[in-house]
C-alpha cells in the first residue's frame, strides 16, 4: 500500500537528554521571543513515554511539499509550506493509515500519531532516527528531498530494528546564516525567533518591532531554505492537498489591502494563513 511518504525511520525510544540541554538554553536566552508555548511541557517534550505510555519506538516520517511552482519575487512572499492546504489534517491522516496498516500486520499495537500537534520535538526524532540532519538554520534536511518536508512521528509500542543517524552534511557551508536579512541565524543551529521573519509574520500577536523591514514576506519566510544545496534537487510533491493555489499566490499588495475579513477567510479556509489571521495579515502589509 502506497501513502505518500517521501521516507520512514525509525531511533528507539529514549529520552531526549541532550536535546533538552539545548532548548533550556535557547528558552533562558529568551530566544523563543512571544512564543511562551515553547517554555511549557518540557518534561513531555523529552520524555516520550509521558505523551503515550507505552512508547518503545518513534517511527520518523517525511512528507515532501516542495511546489511545483514559484510566486513572483516582487509580490508579497508566502512560505511555499503554505502555498496549498494545511497540512496538520493531511499528514495526520497518512499517519493513521500508516498505524492501521501496522495493525492488520502486527495485530494490537499501541501507538500515537503526530505532526506538530504536540509537545514533540520533531527535528531531534528526524535526526535520531536517520530521516536526515538538522542544517544550521536548525531545519532537518532530507539527503534526498531537501528541507521542503513535514515530519509526522508515530510513537509505537513496538520494539523496531533502529535506523543509524546520518552525518551532518552542512560543512563549511554557511549560506543560510549569510542569507537571513535580519541575521537571526546567531549560531549554527540557534535561530533567535524575535528576530526570524518567520515567527515575527506569523506567530508573534500585536505589534511588530518598530522599524522592521519583512523583505517581502507576508507570511513565513523560505530565504534561508532557497539558498540552501541542499534543495537544489527538490522534487515538486505528488500530493494533491499540497496544490498550489493560485488566487493566494498571485495577489498583489494593492489586492491584499482591499480583501475584506470575509474575502479574507474565504481565500484561505483550510490554508496555513488562517493561523496568522486576518489582523496579522493587515499588520503584516502594513509594513510591507
Ligand atoms: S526564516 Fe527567514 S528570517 Fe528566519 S532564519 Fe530563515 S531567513 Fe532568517
Ligand atoms: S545552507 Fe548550507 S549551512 Fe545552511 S542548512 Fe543548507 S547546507 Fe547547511
Amino acid at each position: 500500500m502506497r501513502i505518500g511518504f517521501a521516507d520512514c525511520r525509525i531511533a528507539q525510544a529514549t529520552d531526549l537528554m541532550v536535546e533538552m540541554r539545548h532548548l533550556n538554553c535557547w528558552l533562558d536566552a529568551g530566544m523563543h521571543g512571544t512564543m511562551t508555548y515553547m517554555a511549557r511541557n518540557l518534561e513531555k517534550r523529552i520524555r516520550p513515554a509521558l505523551l503515550a505510555e507505552h512508547t518503545r519506538t518513534v517511527a520518523s516520517l517525511a512528507v515532501n511539499y516542495f511546489p511545483r511552482v514559484r510566486q513572483h519575487p516582487e509580490l508579497p512572499q508566502i512560505a511555499k509550506y503554505a502555498y496549498g492546504k494545511d497540512y496538520h489534517p493531511v499528514v495526520k491522516k497518512m499517519l493513521h493509515r500508516l498505524l492501521a496498516s501496522l495493525r492488520n500486520r502486527y495485530g494490537k499495537v499501541l501507538g500515537r500519531a503526530f505532526t506538530d500537534s504536540a509537545p514533540v520535538m520533531e527535528h531531534a526524532w528526524a535526526e535520531r532516527s536517520g530521516l536526515g540532519w538538522t542544517g544550521k538554520h536548525s531545519l532537518t534536511i532530507h539527503p534526498r528531498f531537501g528541507s521542503y518536508i513535514f515530519l509526522g512521528e508515530l510513537f509505537l509500542d513496538l520494539d523496531l530494528e533502529p535506523d543509524t543517524p546520518l552525518a551532518n552534511r552542512c560543512g563549511s557551508c554557511t549560506r543560510c546564516m549569510d542569507a537571513c536579512p535580519v541575521k537571526a541565524i546567531v549560531a549554527p543551529r540557534v535561530v533567535d525567533a524575535r528576530r526570524c521573519l518567520s515567527c515575527l509574520t506569523i506567530e508573534h500577536k500585536g505589534d511588530l518591532p518598530p522599524h522592521l523591514s519583512l523583505h517581502r514576506q507576508l507570511f513565513g519566510c523560505d530565504i534561508c531554505q532557497n539558498v540552501c544545496p541542499w534543495n537544489k534537487r527538490a522534487q515538486p510533491t505528488l500530493i494533491p492537498e499540497f496544490e498550489p493555489n493560485k488566487a493566494l499566490l498571485e495577489k498583489t499588495a494593492d489586492e491584499w489591502m482591499q480583501l475584506s475579513e470575509n474575502e479574507f477567510n474565504l481565500l484561505t479556509a483550510a490554508s496555513p494563513l488562517q493561523r496568522a489571521g486576518f489582523v496579522a495579515i493587515k499588520r503584516n502589509l502594513g509594513i510591507l
